[in-house]
């Protein structure tokens, strides 16, 4: 189901600078003023001071296998502006 080069999408308050994972059921960060959830395999909706943050699933991947050292992967921003995300508020 995951396919290559998937992101994991995770939503970051700007009030109280929580991070959770998105999924399919809502979830709220710490504040309760940002929260969101996916629609598809792809997009999101959004709402509160929140700003949309992306992994890319393959770089994370190799970052959590099999080593003592310290690991990078790529996370970025997702504009509002981006096709898979929608505000509601
Ligand atoms: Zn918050």
């Amino acid at each position: 189901m995951k396919e290559k080069g998937e992101k994991v999408k995770l939503l970051y308050c700007r009030e109280c600078k929580d991070v959770v994972a998105l999924y399919v059921l809502p979830r709220t960060c710490l504040c309760g003023k940002s929260g969101g959830n996916y629609i598809d395999h792809r997009r999101v909706v959004v709402n509160g001071p929140s700003i949309v943050l992306g992994i890319n699933n393959n770089e994370l991947n190799d970052a959590l296998v099999g080593n003592n050292n310290i690991s990078e992967f790529m996370g970025f921003v997702i504009p509002d502006t981006s096709n898979s995300v929608r505000r509601s508020g």
